[in-house]
């Protein structure tokens, strides 16, 4: 067993990732559009992804293109799990780039998908397979039903419509709906995350999918009066998925439910368990609780955290 042990660690000394850490993609370079400013966002996302401590993060950036991206290869097979804070149009990654990242999946790589990733690739079906539900860039029907909660059932509806809306970003009220799974135990039952867009009317194939935590739309908020996944675990081949639809700009990422929720998902998606304690300070089903030394990483923060859905100020 000790030759074992040292043949394991020699081999993962040998890599090309740090052995000190579980080896991270952090993937962006697209969005749809300059409200999700994923320059800004990456350096967050790492700054939370560093803290913990179990990761070795290395960013990589899609080289920006109009067409087909060629050339691109960023070596799924290195990593433990590859957080996308990445949008593009399904005609962006070729042919063998979406099969080695499905390859990649099924043989049981790990996938974190942030916010806006939802919205990408709306017509690659092992893609929606992995994220199961997703909005926008023309879903309908054919995309997958619509799910949600009801009565503390997991709910579908293949009524027609487009997939994807949100109303004003406003701090929320997020119910747990499976506490037992290991991303959320240890977090109370409910609490209120920090400003943001509640995704909802997302659609999609909804496969191998645990919705771990669900926020009610609004409809007084152009919401859909339903109670909307918000965080979900999904299983792809032996490949895991960690799914939160949170994260739109920096401040509300800085919520400390979504640090502690992205270090926990993308430990889980790596690995299948997480070892990490809930911190002090996770808010509280009354108060949000949010994280100063992260929305100072947003080059508006000196304005003030009062100017949400103002119009996005030129820099
Ligand atoms: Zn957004």
């Amino acid at each position: 067993m000790r030759i074992l042990a040292a043949f394991v660690l020699a081999s993962v000394a040998a890599g090309a990732q740090s052995p000190r850490g579980i080896p991270v993609m952090l993937l962006d370079g697209e969005s749809g559009g300059r409200y999700h400013d994923w320059q800004h966002v990456t350096p967050a996302l790492k700054k939370m992804l560093d803290e913990t401590g179990l990761f070795t993060v290395t960013v990589v950036t899609a080289p920006a293109t109009t067409g087909e991206l060629t050339g691109f290869d960023p070596h799924f097979a290195n990593y433990r799990a590859v957080v996308m804070n990445y949008d593009a149009p399904q005609e962006r990654w070729p042919a063998a780039l979406k099969s080695s990242f499905e390859t990649y999946m099924t043989g049981g790589g790990g996938l974190v998908a942030v916010h806006a990733a939802d919205n990408a690739f709306a017509g690659w079906s092992a893609f929606n397979e992995m994220v199961g539900v997703g909005g926008w860039r023309d879903r309908r029907e054919d995309a997958g039903p619509f799910w949600f909660y009801r009565d503390g059932k997991l709910t579908s509806d293949s009524s027609p419509g487009s997939a994807g809306s949100h109303g004003r970003r406003t701090p929320f009220l997020v119910t747990v709906r499976d506490a037992t799974h290991p991303i959320m135990r240890g977090l109370p039952p409910m609490w209120m995350h920090q400003g943001d867009e509640l995704y909802a009317r997302l659609r999609g194939p909804g496969k191998n999918m645990t919705v771990l935590a669900t926020a009610f739309s609004d409809p007084a908020n152009r919401g859909s009066g339903r109670d909307e996944p918000q965080l979900l675990a999904l299983q792809y081949g032996k490949g895991r998925v960690f799914h939160t639809t949170m994260g739109h700009d920096i401040v509300a990422l800085s919520s400390v439910d979504f640090v502690v929720t992205l270090q926990r998902g993308t430990e889980w998606a790596a690995t299948g368990a997480v070892t990490q304690k809930v911190p002090a300070g996770f808010p509280t089903a009354q108060t949000v609780s949010y994280r100063s030394d992260l929305a100072a990483l947003d080059p508006d923060y000196p304005n003030g955290l009062d100017n949400l859905d103002l119009p996005v100020p030129k820099r």
